[in-house]
């Protein structure tokens, strides 16, 4: 892509992730920690990856002159999500909707800040109609325990699911919360949606969807 981008004189904006900062030794992550990765962990190609692609992209943004733009996202949630893809939130929402247990992995005392899609799409707009070629997080520095979080999609379901705890994903980061202070500052960003109206908004989504899994199809 940045070869093409090369080529085409084309403006490229790199889809990064907080994974960069791996299982972050500051609190919150700012865009100038340089992240604390195990590079051979089960998240490391991932991790890596994502860490290499902004390596690429700032070389050919310093070499090639390509304009360049980077943003970290920070975990994102909201309709259309595909309900097993694995991720805390459809899994929780489908597990509470099914009555079935709902997996805390852990103590779930790690913590994660979870942003609205449409506040995501918003602040990666902002950022590519920018002149800024530094990594930039986008993401909703409202900070979570994962057990709260499994409370709050329970409790707002009004499920009779209980929870339960499961081990711990090997180098699971136990604290993620994106500091915004340079989307502000440059993209006049910030998110909009708290998690209460978003997760409505998500949910709402998930109980249709859900509804109609179970009932036959008319075709
Ligand atoms: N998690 C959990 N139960 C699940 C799925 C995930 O407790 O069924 C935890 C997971 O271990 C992590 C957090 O929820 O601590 C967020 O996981 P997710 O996969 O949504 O995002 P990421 O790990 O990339 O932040």
């Amino acid at each position: 892509m940045l070869g093409l981008a090369l080529e085409k004189k084309a403006r490229v904006i790199i889809a990064s992730t907080s994974e960069v900062y791996g299982d972050p030794e500051i609190h919150p992550q700012t865009e100038d920690y340089w992240g604390n990765v195990n590079p051979i962990g089960p998240r490391g190609v991932y991790d890596e990856a994502k860490r290499f692609s902004e390596a690429m992209t700032m070389a050919y943004h310093r070499y090639h002159g390509v304009e360049t733009r980077i943003v970290r996202i920070f975990n994102t949630y909201g309709p259309r999500m595909r309900l097993n893809d694995g991720r805390a939130l459809p899994a929780f929402v489908s597990q509470a909707l099914k009555g079935e247990d709902i997996t805390v992995f852990g103590d779930g005392s790690q913590t994660r800040s979870f942003c609205f899609v449409d506040d995501l799409v918003d602040g990666i707009f902002k950022l590519l109609m920018s002149d800024e070629t530094n990594p930039v997080n986008i993401g909703n520095p409202e900070e979570i325990t994962i057990k709260e979080f499994a409370e709050e999609v329970k409790s707002l379901i009004n499920s009779k699911s209980e929870i339960i705890y499961k081990e711990l994903p090997t180098d699971d980061p136990k604290i993620r919360k994106p500091d915004i202070t340079r989307a502000k500052t440059i993209l006049g960003w910030e998110p909009k949606v708290n998690r209460r109206e978003g997760l409505k908004l998500t949910l709402d989504y998930f109980i249709n969807k859900v509804k109609k899994e179970r009932q036959p199809s008319a075709i």
